[in-house]
């Protein structure tokens, strides 16, 4: 039970987790795609502690 929706940006790649709109914060483009099933590795994030 996942109490998150990843969204990200395939434009510039960024991942948002419950983004308040479907639009990029980044570079604006509007239509972020849901990952949240996609993330049972954590490639889409940067993992300092490892
Ligand atoms: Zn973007």
């Amino acid at each position: 039970m996942l109490g998150l929706q990843f969204f990200v940006c395939d434009e510039c790649k960024t991942v948002y987790a419950n983004p308040p709109t479907n639009r990029c914060g980044s570079c604006e483009r509007v239509g972020l795609r849901e990952i949240t099933d996609g993330l049972q590795d954590d490639s889409y994030f940067t993992a300092p502690h490892r």
